[in-house]
């Protein structure tokens, strides 16, 4: 199922729902193949972007686990009756386990590992993020673009240290240093957001190919455009295409509807 929304067409809910989304992933310009995976399940309220690393292209294939393991757990408890958004962190903490499990069936995957940032929706008016590593979760709301999830980065460290100004981060040398990723450690700890939805409300989740490339201010003045949610899943990878393309980019957006 991930496999085939990874490279597909946007996404569209099939039925009447407060929510609608719409994703896109690239290769982007230099890079040989996509690492990303994007996940994207309406009946269960199921959005997610996982960023892969790894020689061997063992990259997409932790990205692609995380994405598998995410939907099967979620899936699954909803089949028990549970509620899916209750599910998110454990399922992120599951696919930290399949990709360790993985890269011990085959040395070629060892040190393989993945971002994993997770949207579920709980009803028309809420939703939970379970979060690992630096792809982003952000919220768009009465044209305002709020970071939702902080970077498992070494320069967001440094940042909270008050080391480093938020200003110098893109350009650091160490920008891509992660201190959190699924896939490494034995235990993985998961950041969880809960946060209320609004009418209006456009949640973008995206790997850092789009926020390498973009500044806030440009994602937000693509993601207030009047257009499509599908047309504005599309200018954001453009604009990051347009600005070199120098990783592979993914974007959801889900929207709740007006
Ligand atoms: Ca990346």
């Amino acid at each position: 199922m991930f496999a085939r929304l990874a490279t597909g067409p946007a996404c569209q809910l099939p039925f009447a729902m407060p929510w609608q989304a719409a994703s896109r992933t690239d290769t982007g310009r230099v890079r040989p193949q996509n690492e990303d995976t994007l996940l994207v399940r309406p009946d269960l309220g199921l959005y997610a972007v996982a960023d892969g690393m790894g020689g061997h292209a063992a990259g997409e294939v932790a990205s692609a686990i995380a994405a598998e393991t995410v939907e099967l757990q979620v899936e699954a408890a909803a089949q028990r009756g549970e509620a899916p958004h209750d599910a998110a962190a454990r399922a992120v903490r599951a696919a930290n386990n399949a990709i360790r499990f993985e890269a011990d069936r085959d040395p070629e995957k060892e040190g393989m590992g993945t971002t994993a940032t997770v949207l579920v929706t709980v009803g028309d008016d809420r939703c939970r993020i379970a979060h690992v590593g630096d792809s982003r979760a952000y919220l768009l709301r009465d044209g305002d673009l709020h970071q939702l999830t902080v970077d498992h980065t070494w320069v967001q460290e440094q940042v909270e240290k008050g080391l480093l100004h938020p200003d110098d981060v893109r350009r650091h040398p160490f920008s891509s240093v992660l201190t959190r990723v699924l896939g490494t450690e034995h235990d993985v700890a998961v950041d969880v957001i809960d946060h209320d939805a609004r009418p209006g409300d456009v949640f973008l989740l995206c790997s850092d190919g789009l926020t390498a490339v973009l500044e806030d201010a440009a994602i937000r003045v693509v993601l207030s455009r009047d257009d499509p949610l599908e047309e504005r899943a599309d200018a954001l990878v453009h604009a990051a295409l347009e600005g070199g393309g120098p990783d592979n980019v993914t974007v959801v957006l889900v929207a709740r509807l007006d």
